[in-house]
């Protein structure tokens, strides 16, 4: 019997995000179309069936919270909720998406440990259920659960967790800027509700997706976010600065922000780019979408 799994937990972009509204339990409505990409946290799950206490988390970034507050964690009780089984478990976690940088880290993390642990434990769940166990997680941790099951990219309603795959944009490099800076998901969302809610419909770009029309794509993606939380956050706006005066495709705002991505179709010019951001002083990781 597999008693141990090692999975790679891809972070998204989204390559169309608007806030369509506020519901009365303060749960914002979205509109959004989610693209994995090839940056991935390493995600290890052991099954110690040994062991005394029932969930043991580590991770290699010390700022990381090891116990229930860490989505992965709360993954794992889920899980067994949903499933009815208990085992102890292992958890560790090596990071390499940006913390708190609108990509779904802790989301993707906590897919992963969903989806590995239904694998360790003879698949008890459909992939129904790990999509709705994921919701109960976040709304990003859905779209995570389809990334770990190989559908990388979707549109996403609602909260964002009624999803409807779509084709993913492939091939194209990514350059993820990190300024350090960190914004927390529910403080950029308070920040949208003194902005109008005008967007311009996801319709072109998923038009654009489905026909394989790359430059189409990169014409009509749009965040929401961009404008309001980018003056927030003055080195993410010079990252933007930077990625801008590149030789990019498209250059955004990711999420709820403050990572900034830019896309290419020459990869040369990506690591170019990657290394201008280094020289001032920030982080860059070049990758794709997948
Ligand atoms: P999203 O795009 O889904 O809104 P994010 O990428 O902006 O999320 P995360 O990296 O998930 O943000 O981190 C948000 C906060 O969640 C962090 O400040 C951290 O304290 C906490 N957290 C909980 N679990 C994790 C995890 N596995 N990895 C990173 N942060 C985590």
């Amino acid at each position: 019997m597999t008693t141990e799994l090692t999975v790679r937990a891809p972070a998204k972009i989204n390559l169309y995000l608007a806030v369509t509204g506020k519901e009365d339990n303060g749960y914002h409505t979205v509109e959004t179309v989610m693209q994995a990409i090839s940056l991935y946290d390493c995600v290890n799950i052991t099954r110690a069936d040994d062991g005394d206490a029932p969930i043991i988390l580590t991770c290699d970034v010390p700022a990381v919270p090891c116990g229930e507050d860490n989505l992965a964690w709360r993954a794992a009780e889920v899980f067994f909720a949903e499933s009815g089984m208990r085992f102890p478990v292992r958890i560790h976690i090596k990071k390499h998406i940006p913390i708190a940088g609108g990509l779904a880290g802790g989301s993707t993390d906590a897919a992963a440990v969903l989806c590995a642990l239904n694998r360790l434990a003879g698949e008890p769940l459909s992939r129904e259920t790990l999509l709705s166990a994921g919701a109960k997680l976040g709304m990003d941790v859905p779209f995570c659960v389809l990334s770990c099951l190989g559908v990388t990219a979707a549109l996403g309603l609602h909260y964002g967790e009624i999803m409807f795959p779509c084709k993913p944009l492939v091939g194209m490099t990514v350059v993820v800027a990190s300024s350090g800076e960190s914004v927390s998901t529910p403080w950029a969302y308070k920040r949208m509700d003194a902005v109008p809610l005008a967007a311009p419909g996801y319709a072109p770009l998923l038009g654009a997706l489905d026909a394989g029309d790359t430059d189409g794509v990169l014409s009509t993606m749009y965040n929401a976010f961009e404008e309001v939380i980018l003056p927030l956050c003055p080195s993410a706006a010079q990252c933007r600065e930077i990625l801008l005066s590149s030789r990019a495709d498209a250059v955004m705002m990711s999420g709820s922000g403050p990572t900034v991505i830019a896309l290419y179709h020459e990869e040369n010019a990506a690591h170019i780019a990657a290394q201008e951001l280094q020289k001032a002083g920030f982080s860059a990781a070049v990758c794709e979408t997948i």
